[in-house]
């Protein structure tokens, strides 16, 4: 169940009541239901190798653009902006109160319970560091080949933790059965599951209540890295028994710089503080230090409030939007994998199967061609942007393509829709690739210490500098 926005309370220093957030004119709520919401820089004109085209981004699952709203908001905010927590002047407390409510915003979008915790970090890869310094000792993680290096790598490092990889699984049944093993196996006095939302190379959900279910079973924590799932699909971790999730802002339309921690507060208030240091603290004297408990604990330094207030601004325009970005989505994908899948030469990758449910993410490859020269191609000649390589999932992606015609990488092409495109966007990208299998590129490409570089390509990257 979700906490009402009056009922949520934190350690971090309390919102007075005049200072809590009103939303009469609030910029965030802009779209109407049912449209929406608008990304900064729709319409960007790119160069290609014989004229200009407007930019198909289709590479969400790296960054998104920010959306409109959440520019409005950051727009805002430095207007007031000032000192943070520590400053009794009126726009210190505006923008301490916005902080804090920043925090509310994003409890309510991953329907926390009232007592978890929402830290600000950097991004998801800083909120898994977070969470694996604070587990206590004895600790075994779980956590599947298949994750993303931020969630894969981070407990490896942790004292006193114990770490088993469970396999790439060929199907959802196998992978619940290793979990389920693992599990049982375990003489470990604290258990943590790391499961993706959503696979950053495939796009396919992970059956959360499923995995749930197991971890419970076993007096398991779940942590769910919701990078690639926070942007499509509701997360709510109160009603699916999820102890912590983690995401990034630039994943999730607003700017980079900030992600979110979110869970349970007991591990957290009894770890150690992650950057030591003021803002951390309760009081420090001669004798000795108390830290501070709450969010505040692992936010030492000044915080990032205006990357705080762009998450907000983001997860109030993606909740008040969501079930049309969802219709977008779903017709995009639904429109790329109907174009791809009758290309011959052209493979899609999937862990789960091909009818697996998933994100408007795809990783895909052309046979006997270097992924990296396929995204050169795209770019060069048709201003598409797309992501190749092993997205930060090396294991996975050796495991799923095993060297497919023994000449070439194993890496793939990933395409990752979101609100930045539109249905153009995806036909040109079919086009393209069609062409591509069928025919090759129009031009001779060479492959530099910079990538694959086409014969006269001209285009120049150095526009002015934007400050
Ligand atoms: N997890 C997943 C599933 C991701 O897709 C990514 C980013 N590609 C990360 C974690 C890491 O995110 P960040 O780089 O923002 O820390």
């Amino acid at each position: 169940m979700s906490i009402a926005r009056s009922e949520y309370t934190y350690c971090a220093p309390t919102i007075p009541t005049k200072l809590r957030i009103v939303r009469e004119g609030d910029p965030v709520r802009r779209a109407a239901p049912g449209e929406l919401p608008a990304v900064v820089g729709a319409g960007l004109r790119v160069p290609t190798l014989t004229g200009e085209v407007e930019y198909a981004n289709l590479d969400h699952a790296a960054s998104t653009p920010s959306l409109v709203s959440v520019k409005a908001a950051v727009d805002t905010a430095l207007e007031t902006y000032s000192s943070v927590h520590r400053g009794n002047g009126y726009a210190s407390r505006v923008t301490s109160a916005w902080y804090e409510q920043a925090r509310v915003e994003v409890a309510q979008f991953v329907g926390a319970r009232e007592d978890d915790l929402v830290v600000f970090t950097r991004n998801t890869t800083d909120a898994t560091n977070l969470l694996a310094r604070t587990l206590p000792r004895g600790t075994e993680v779980f956590v599947f080949e298949t994750e993303h290096h931020a969630t894969l790598l981070p407990w490896q490092q942790a004292r006193g933790v114990q770490v088993t990889t469970l396999p790439v699984p060929s199907s959802i049944e196998h992978a619940l059965e290793d979990l389920e093993t693992a599990l049982a196996a375990s003489g470990a006095k604290h258990r943590l599951v790391v499961v993706a939302g959503a696979s950053n190379v495939t796009g396919e959900l992970w059956p959360l209540a499923d995995v749930v279910a197991v971890a419970q079973r076993h007096q398991a924590r779940v942590l769910v890295d919701a990078a690639q799932l926070a942007p499509h699909r509701v997360i709510d971790i109160a009603t699916s028994g999820i102890d912590y999730v983690v995401f990034s802002g630039h994943k999730l339309y607003a700017p980079y710089g900030a992600g979110v921690l979110a869970g349970r507060r007991d591990w957290l208030d009894a770890g150690a503080p992650y950057l030591r240091g003021g803002g951390a603290t309760a009081s420090v004297t001669t004798d000795g230090v108390a830290w501070a408990t709450g969010a505040a604990r692992h936010e030492g330094g000044s915080p990032n409030v205006i990357g705080a207030i762009a998450i907000a601004a983001a997860c109030a325009a993606i909740s008040s939007h969501r079930e049309a970005i969802e219709a977008h989505e779903a017709d995009l994908a639904e429109r790329l994998r109907a174009g791809l899948d009758v290309i011959p030469g052209v493979d899609t990758w999937s862990i789960f199967g091909d009818d697996h449910d998933r994100v408007a993410v795809l990783a895909f490859t052309i046979e006997r061609f270097d992924s990296s020269l396929v995204s050169a191609i795209l770019s060069a000649e048709y201003g598409i942007g797309v992501r190749d390589g092993k997205f930060c999932a090396h294991i996975l992606v050796d495991e799923l393509l095993e060297d497919p015609w023994g000449d070439t990488p194993a890496t793939a092409v990933r395409v990752s829709l979101g609100l930045a495109n539109t249905a153009e966007h995806v036909d040109r990208l079919v086009a393209a690739v069609a062409e591509l299998a069928a025919n090759g590129p129009s031009r001779r490409y060479t492959r530099t210490d910079e990538g694959w570089v086409a014969d006269g390509d001209e285009r120049d990257l150095a526009l002015p500098l934007p400050w």
